[in-house]
């Protein structure tokens, strides 16, 4: 669903699973395309939103937990798209993907076209590429400066904060993350799972609320 200007939403679906979400324009990014076991499902909702997955140029992973990179292959076979991790995250993907499979989560393989650099896209689709460690050592959050909305993977949830408790995770790392991007001003908070966030007051205070009780 179209969430705000040329943002939208596919939420998670079950285990495994993580919210997707597309900015639209030239080119289109995806980021974190979620489970294979739901690319049926995205795939209809895209299309009912108008959404051709052909247009997608660039996909892009908030960091490489299976939960969000799953159906990167998949949705490279349908679009051409190329695959953008930041480079921190490169090393960490070899064991976020056998990891999966210790849990029985299916990720089929794909290879990184690129590194993410300072920003991605262009024009209305340009991001800010903050690297947001913690969760994950290249964990990113993507920052739409128009629209004050960023795109925050496992960093932080609505009452919660990302496990650090995997390996390469970093509790002081996610305090200084979570500290970076919570004076951005932000009127829209999208994180990986859960629900989204609008309106600076109300992030305001979830940003309140997880430094008092998980930091
Ligand atoms: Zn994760
Ligand atoms: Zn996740």
């Amino acid at each position: 669903m179209r969430l705000v200007g040329n943002v939208y939403w596919y939420p998670e679906r079950g285990l495994g699973d993580c919210n997707t979400y597309l900015v639209r324009g030239d080119p289109t990014i995806l980021v974190d395309p979620g489970s294979p076991r739901y690319l049926r499902r995205r795939l209809r909702e895209m299309e009912e939103d108008g959404v051709e997955v052909e247009e997608i140029g660039l996909i892009v992973n908030t960091h490489s937990h299976p939960d969000h990179c799953g159906a990167n292959r998949p949705f490279q076979e349908l679009s051409g798209a190329k695959i953008l991790i930041h480079r921190e995250e490169e090393d960490h993907l070899k064991f976020s993907l056998e990891f999966g499979r210790y849990f029985g989560m299916e990720v089929p393989r794909f290879e990184v076209d690129a590194y993410l650099g300072e920003r991605v896209g262009r024009g209305e689709t340009e991001l800010l590429v903050l690297h947001t460690p913690g969760h994950s050592p290249g964990s990113v959050s993507l920052y739409h400066e128009g629209l004050r909305l960023l795109l925050c993977g496992d960093l932080v949830f609505e009452g919660g904060v990302g496990r650090t408790d995997f390996p390469g995770g970093s509790e002081e790392e996610l305090a200084r993350s979570i500290e970076r991007v919570s004076g951005l001003g932000l009127q829209y908070l999208l994180p990986g799972h859960g629900s989204v966030l609008r309106g600076e007051e109300r992030i305001r205070r979830n940003f309140e609320f997880v430094k008092g009780y998980f930091l």
